[in-house]
C-alpha cells in the first residue's frame, strides 16, 4: 500500500511539472500603442483628420485640381455637377469615420433623394442616400455595398439629420502576377447600428453587369460622390490599419 501511494505522488509530480501554467499562454510580443479614444465626436489621436471643418480642405482635390464643393458652416456639401472629391492621400485597410446629411427638403424620390456614396480606394461605394421612408431597390439604399449587399437594417434618420457612418474596409489584395489574392471585405456600422457584417466585395462597384476585380494599387484615394444632391459631410477621419 505504501509503494502505491509513493507512486502515485512520483506520478502526481511528474505530471505537475509538464502541467500547462497560466503564463505559458500569455502574449508579450507586441504592446498596444497608448492613444486617445473618441470623445464627444472628436478622432482618436492616431487618426488622420480628412475634414474637421476647417482648413484641413486641403486634404481633398475635385475635378480640375479645385474644390467646387460648398464649405459653409463646418459641413462639406455636394455642389451638382461639379464632380466627386477625392482625398490626396491614398489608403486601403482602414477605419473610416464620417458624418452625412441628406437635404431636409425632401425633392424627390428613390435613387434621386439625397443620393451621394462613399467610395473606398475610389472604387467601392458605400451608398449614401435619404432611405427614410423612401423605396427603392435594397442593394442600392443607404448603407448598402452599392449593387452588391443589401444592409442588415435600415437604420437611416429623418431629411436632414446628421447620421455616421464607422466603416471597416480589408482592400482586396493582388498576386505579383495582378491576379487576385484575396477579396475585400467590409463592415459598417450606421447611426451606431451594424448593418453590413464583414461582406465579401465581388469587385468594384458597377452601375451596369456584374463587378470583378482588375489590379490595382494597394492604397488609393477615397472619393466622395456627386450624384447632383446638396449632401454635406463633416467629422472625416481615417486610421490606416496595415500600419498598426
Ligand atoms: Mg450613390
Amino acid at each position: 500500500m505504501k509503494a502505491l501511494q509513493l507512486a502515485t505522488i512520483a506520478l502526481f509530480m511528474a505530471v505537475s511539472a509538464f502541467a500547462q501554467k497560466p503564463q505559458d499562454t500569455e502574449d508579450w510580443s507586441r504592446q498596444p500603442s497608448a492613444i486617445t479614444p473618441v470623445t464627444k465626436g472628436h478622432a482618436p489621436s492616431d487618426a488622420i483628420i480628412l475634414y474637421s471643418g476647417k482648413k484641413d480642405i486641403d486634404n481633398w482635390v475635385g475635378k480640375n485640381g479645385k474644390i467646387e464643393w460648398s464649405t459653409k458652416g463646418k459641413a462639406l456639401e455636394v455642389k451638382a455637377k461639379t464632380g466627386m472629391i477625392s482625398t490626396k492621400q491614398g489608403f486601403g485597410d482602414m477605419q473610416l469615420h464620417i458624418e452625412w446629411r441628406s437635404p431636409k427638403k425632401v425633392v424627390s424620390e428613390g435613387q434621386g433623394r439625397g443620393n451621394s456614396g462613399v467610395f473606398l480606394m475610389g472604387k467601392y461605394e458605400i451608398q449614401v442616400l435619404d432611405s427614410y421612408h423612401n423605396k427603392t431597390y435594397y442593394n442600392g439604399q443607404a448603407g448598402s455595398v452599392y449593387k452588391q449587399h443589401i444592409p442588415l437594417v435600415n437604420a437611416c434618420r429623418k431629411p436632414g439629420k446628421w447620421q455616421t457612418y464607422d466603416i471597416f474596409f480589408t482592400a482586396p489584395k493582388f498576386n505579383a502576377d495582378k491576379s487576385l489574392k484575396s477579396p475585400a471585405y467590409v463592415t459598417v456600422i450606421h447611426n451606431g447600428v451594424l448593418i453590413q457584417n464583414h461582406v465579401e466585395l465581388q469587385g468594384p462597384t458597377e452601375y451596369i453587369g456584374k463587378p470583378s476585380y482588375k489590379y490595382h494599387e494597394a492604397k488609393l484615394p477615397i472619393k466622395l460622390q456627386d450624384h447632383g444632391n446638396p449632401v454635406a459631410y463633416r467629422n472625416i477621419w481615417v486610421r490606416e490599419l496595415s500600419d498598426l
